[in-house]
Formats: structure tokens, C-alpha cells, sequence
């Protein structure tokens, strides 16, 4: 039978078992990337590069950390799965150039099955299958290692390039394949196929930790070399480890969201919205959301017009017309922060804590500016009429953000739950158009300027 672990405990244990196998701790690294004004840290091993490549010596060759991680490259499908969050918090295990494939399957599999007591049945495992343009071939050694430890063969799945061979968002830098620990949440979750598997999109199987076995490097002609020397990188993702551990339906009903969704819950009670999905959507997006804002402020990115500022402005304004999906007409996500900082105890820093009402000062302010132009932008959108395949001009969402600096994604998503969709098109057409017309006024007023 699994045990309930809290997230704190998690994070305690893991780095417990690994400190005992000889890794040291990294501190881990600020959200925002130091000398870089747009980018997030996204995944664990992203401070780790000078290392993996062979550029800085490292403090030990068995590294570990707890690394927050925030990506905002996909904030519409967050709360459309089970196991998706905007911000999460990412454990890892090293090794550079130390231990081997084996070592590391065999160390992942002990921590799960007889710390984290996980049941043996439900876990499943991917593997590289291969590639010959790559000329690399199926990952014998991974499937040998995976059996050697007690996995059934049946629940070790080869799978291609695009799901088991790692690289930096498919571009040049370490790279090499991987395998995938996949937990089954059941039936219930799944899609009812017969060819259900881990791989598959729906939820049944959620992935859980990552391991990379890095041994080359990709160069920007697609070429590649092997590595100094052979590193293992692993990602564990906290989140969803804990959904499993605290069984919840998804990561969002987790031990560090509850008493937010209880402050939510009082604030807009449970039923409000007929369709279930789309108040579940609502919730979901409010907690994921308001927590991604609350580490990005914490690191010191405020809600701002450009750069990375920007992703955290419209992570708040996302939030916020969601509320209204909830019949929230009043300014509410800052109520969200204390309750959510609470739940994460010694994941924040004590510091850090007494930071939080600033926070939800912040969160508020730029909730009351977009309150106006929300109550503007859904009216103007419920008088909207769609032709009889349920397409809105795109030229109309167009009017919206040029007037009124209504997002026309946030206006997109907003009516796809009437069941309407965008022509896209015809917002490039009428967005093209306001440029020729100001272009032309602009080149008309430079002429009439200079003959004068
Ligand atoms: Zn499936």
C-alpha cells in the first residue's frame, strides 16, 4: 500500500537517501536566469550545464538539489491534464562522469519502492528504442538494468526519439537517451484504448521522474559527439510525485494547494458553474496560477508590460478572468497567497515568508487595473456573433485588444467555452491593416512635417 508522504516529506527523503549515497546538495538556483531579461529556469538541470559539459569542474561528481522551475510556454493546456503545473518544484540527482545506468535505475527504484513505498505494480517504465539515423541502437543496457532490479519486461516500453531521447528543447547541447518512470493512476483515468501505454496523452500513466543518461553533445548541424564523459541527470517532479503519494485526483489537490482551495471554496462555493469541466478548469487555473506568480514575485519578477514581467502580468490577468468563470466579481487572488505560502512551510524561506503580504499587495493592484478592461471585454464578448459553424471573426478580438488591451488569447479561451472558435486569420488580416493605416498616417505626417 502507497504512504501518504507531505510534500516537505518528500523533499526531505529524497535528499536524505541521496546524501547517504554520497551526493551533494547544490542550493538551487534563482527563478529568474541571471543575465537573460525574459527566461524562467525550467528544468533542474539547466545551473548544472557548465558541469554536464565538462566547462567548470563540479564541487563533487554526485550532485542533488531541489530547483524550482517555471514554464510558460504552454499556459493554456495547465488544468486540462492531471498532471501539468506552470511552476513546480523539480528534485534531481547527478552524477558526472561517476555512476553508471544501472547505479542509477537501481537507486531510483529503491527510493520508490522501499522509501516512498510505492506500489510495485503500478509503476512502468520507458526506455530508448533507437534510431538508425542517429545511429544509436535500442537501450539493451536500460531494459537489462530495469529487469535486474525486478521490473517485468511486460512494463518496459521502448519508445522513439520524440519520448526517449533527451535535449535541451530539441536544440544543439547535451543530449542522450532516456528513461521515464511512469506511475498507473487506473482505469479510470485512462482513455479506454487497447493500445493505452505510457506515451500516451491521456492521463492514466503520469510520469514521474526523468532519467537522462547524457552522453553527447548535438551540435547545431544535428550532429553528434559524445560527451568528456558519460553523466546521468535526473528530474523528479514534486508535484506530481506527491499526487501519487497523497493519491489526489491531480496535482492540483495536493497537500501545498489545500488550504487555498479551501480559502477558494469559501470565497466561491463548489457548484457554482453548471458545467463541471469548466468550473474545474477555473479552479485549477486560479491555483496553479497564482502560485506561479507568487515564486516569480519572490524572486523578484513583478508583473510589468515586457519581458519576463509580462508572463507574470499575464499569469494574474489569466487568473483573474477565471474568477469571473466563478462568478467572481471582486478582486479575490490576493486572499489565495498567505493560504498558499502556508502550505509550503520550509519550502519558502523564512525570508521569503515575510514577504508574502507585499505579495498579495502586488497580486491585488494588478488585479484592480485589469478589473475594468475584464468587465469591458466579457460584455463586448457575450454580444458577439458567431456565423453557423460557430466561427468569430478574428478581426473582432482584434478591435477588443486594440481598444481596449483585452488579451485576445484570454478572449479565445474565453469563448471556446461557449463552444465558438477564432478565425485566426482574419486577426492577422485586421492586425496587418492597423499597421498599413498607421504606417501610411506616420509617412504622411513625416512628409508633411518636412515640407514645412
Ligand atoms: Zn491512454
Amino acid at each position: 500500500m502507497t504512504q501518504f508522504l507531505s510534500s516537505t516529506g518528500i523533499v526531505e527523503q529524497y535528499l536524505t537517501f541521496f546524501r547517504a549515497r554520497h551526493h551533494t546538495e547544490l542550493p538551487g538556483s534563482p527563478l529568474a536566469v541571471p543575465g537573460n531579461s525574459t527566461s524562467f529556469i525550467i528544468a533542474g538541470m539547466q545551473p548544472l550545464l557548465p558541469y554536464l559539459r565538462g566547462q567548470q569542474k563540479p564541487p563533487s561528481p554526485r550532485l542533488m538539489s531541489l530547483q524550482r522551475c517555471l514554464r510558460t510556454d504552454d499556459m493554456n493546456a495547465v488544468g486540462t491534464n492531471i498532471g501539468k503545473n506552470t511552476s513546480f518544484f523539480m528534485l534531481g540527482n547527478w552524477s558526472i562522469g561517476d555512476y553508471s545506468k544501472y547505479d542509477a535505475i537501481e537507486m531510483a527504484s529503491d527510493l520508490l519502492l522501499n522509501v516512498f513505498k510505492l506500489d510495485k505494480e503500478k509503476l512502468w517504465v520507458t526506455v530508448f528504442e533507437g534510431d538508425t539515423d542517429m545511429n544509436i541502437p535500442l537501450d539493451e543496457k536500460a531494459i537489462e538494468s530495469w529487469q535486474r532490479v525486478g521490473m517485468p519486461r511486460e512494463r518496459i516500453v521502448a519508445l522513439g526519439v520524440d519520448d526517449n531521447f533527451w535535449t535541451i528543447g530539441g536544440g544543439p547541447g547535451p543530449c542522450g537517451p532516456n528513461s521515464e518512470i511512469f506511475v498507473d493512476r487506473g482505469l479510470a483515468y485512462g482513455c479506454g484504448k487497447s493500445d493505452c501505454q505510457p506515451g500516451c496523452s491521456c492521463d492514466r500513466f503520469l510520469e514521474i521522474w526523468n532519467l537522462v543518461f547524457m552522453e553527447y553533445e548535438r551540435f547545431p548541424d544535428g550532429r553528434l559527439e559524445p560527451l568528456p564523459f558519460r553523466n546521468i541527470d535526473t528530474g523528479m517532479g514534486l508535484e506530481r510525485t506527491a499526487s501519487v503519494l497523497q493519491d489526489t485526483e491531480s496535482v492540483f489537490s495536493i497537500d501545498l494547494f489545500q488550504p487555498a482551495i479551501a480559502r477558494l471554496n469559501e470565497l466561491a462555493s463548489p457548484g457554482i458553474v453548471r458545467n463541471d469541466g469548466v468550473e474545474r478548469l477555473a479552479r485549477r487555473r486560479i491555483l496553479d496560477h497564482v502560485r506561479a506568480v507568487l515564486l516569480a514575485e519572490l524572486a523578484g519578477v513583478m508583473p510589468e508590460r515586457d519581458g519576463r514581467g509580462s508572463n507574470v502580468r499575464r499569469l494574474i490577468r489569466r487568473a483573474a478572468s477565471q474568477g469571473r468563470l466563478l462568478g467572481l466579481d471582486k478582486r479575490f487572488l490576493g486572499e489565495l497567497v498567505a493560504p498558499l505560502a502556508i502550505a509550503h512551510g520550509s519550502l519558502l524561506t523564512s525570508d521569503e515568508h515575510a514577504h508574502v503580504s507585499d505579495i498579495a499587495r502586488s497580486i491585488t493592484d494588478e488585479e484592480r487595473g485589469f478589473q475594468r478592461v475584464l468587465t469591458k471585454g466579457l460584455k463586448y464578448l457575450t454580444h458577439l456573433e458567431p456565423d453557423e459553424q460557430g466561427v468569430i471573426q478574428g478581426s473582432k478580438l482584434f478591435e477588443l485588444h486594440a481598444e481596449h488591451g483585452f488579451p485576445p488569447d484570454l478572449a479565445a479561451e474565453i469563448l471556446s467555452e461557449r463552444g465558438l472558435t477564432v478565425d485566426w486569420s482574419s486577426y492577422e488580416f485586421a492586425s496587418e491593416e492597423h499597421r498599413r493605416v498607421s504606417r501610411l498616417s506616420a509617412e504622411k505626417h513625416f512628409r508633411g512635417t518636412t515640407r514645412s
